[in-house]
C-alpha cells in the first residue's frame, strides 16, 4: 500500500505535468471504487485548469483554477500512469484524464487500481477541512508541529501498542505498515510496547526516526521519477531500501540478531528483539 513517501513521489511527478494544464476530457470506465465516484466528475473536470498537486497524509490533492480540488487516494493497489499522447484503456484502468500542458503537450493521466480500495473525488475548496477523508487526519510528520508535546497530548488517552499508535492516521498522517516497522527499528523500540509507557527520550527517538525514514524514502522516490515515462508509466511504488520490513530470518543490520516476524492487528510486523526494547 502506498504510504507517505510513495504519495509524495507521485505528487512530485504530477507537478511536472500539472502546472496549469487544461483538462480536455475525462473518461470513467468504472465508478465503484472504495466509494462510488461522483456521477458528474467527467463534466465537472472538463476544460478546468489543473494546478500543482500537494499531499495530505496519503491523499493527492490537485487544485483547479475554479477553487475545486481533485482528490486521489491510491488505496491498497492504486497507481497513476502518466502517458505521453493518446492512450488506450487497459485492464484495471478506471479513470483517464486527457490534459494539455501550457507548452501544448498532451498527456493521459490514468488511475489504475486492481483491488479498487482507492478513491477519486472532486469538491469545492471550502469543503477541504470537512471532507470525510481529510477532517480527522492528524499531524503531518514532516512538519514542525510533529513534536514531543503533540505526541504526549495524544498519548494521555491511549494505551495501545506503539506500532498501532504511529499508524493511526488521526494521530500521524501518512505512516502505514511498512514504514512503521522501519521507524521503530531505527528508534530501537519494540512495536508491542504500550505507547503510554514510553519515556520522553523514546518519544524523541520516534520523531527523529520518523522524519529520517520518510525523508530518506522520498529522496529514493525522487530519483525514480525521471524514469516515469517508461512504457507502463506507472507511479505509486518504488524499490525501497528497507532494513527490517519483509526481512524475517535475515540478520539485523545493527546487531546481527535474527529479525522476528509477528502479527499485530493482522498486519505483518518485523523487528529485532535484541535492539528493540
Ligand atoms: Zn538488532
Amino acid at each position: 500500500m502506498p504510504e507517505l513517501p510513495e504519495v509524495e513521489t507521485v505528487c512530485l511527478a504530477l507537478s511536472k505535468i500539472l502546472n496549469n494544464s487544461r483538462v480536455n476530457n475525462v473518461k470513467i470506465t468504472r465508478k465503484d471504487l472504495r466509494w462510488n465516484i461522483k456521477e458528474n466528475l467527467e463534466t465537472c473536470l472538463k476544460e478546468k485548469i489543473l494546478k500543482k498537486p500537494f499531499r495530505r497524509g496519503k491523499y493527492i490533492l490537485i487544485p483547479t483554477s475554479e477553487k475545486h480540488i481533485l482528490l486521489i487516494h491510491l488505496g491498497m493497489s492504486g497507481t497513476i500512469k502518466i502517458i505521453s499522447g493518446e492512450y488506450n484503456i487497459s485492464k484495471h484502468d478506471h479513470v483517464k484524464i486527457n490534459i494539455e500542458t501550457k507548452e501544448n503537450k498532451f498527456f493521459s493521466l490514468v488511475y489504475n487500481d486492481p483491488r479498487r480500495f482507492g478513491y477519486v473525488d472532486f469538491f469545492h475548496v471550502n469543503r477541504i477541512e470537512n471532507h470525510f477523508l481529510l477532517k480527522k487526519l492528524g499531524v503531518e510528520p514532516l512538519q514542525n508541529d510533529f513534536t514531543i508535546h503533540y505526541l504526549q497530548k495524544k498519548i494521555s488517552k491511549k494505551s495501545k501498542c506503539v506500532k498501532n499508535f504511529i499508524m493511526d492516521q488521526s494521530i500521524i498522517a501518512g505512516i502505514g505498515n511498512i514504514y512503521a516497522s522501519e521507524i521503530l527499528h531505527r528508534a530501537n523500540i519494540n512495536p508491542l510496547r504500550a505507547v503510554n509507557n514510553l519515556n520522553t527520550e523514546q518519544l524523541k527517538s520516534i520523531i527523529e526516526a520518523t522524519k529520517f525514514i520518510l525523508k530518506k524514502s522520498i529522496k529514493v522516490g525522487g530519483t525514480t521519477i525521471k524514469n516515469h515515462m517508461q512504457p507502463d508509466g506507472k507511479l505509486g511504488y518504488f524499490a525501497q531500501k528497507l532494513q527490517v520490513y519483509g526481512k524475517n530470518k535475515h540478520n539485523c543490520n545493527k546487531c546481527n540478531n535474527i529479525i522476528t516476524q509477528i502479527n499485530i492487528s493482522n498486519r505483518s510486523t518485523y523487528f529485532c528483539n535484541n535492539c528493540q526494547k
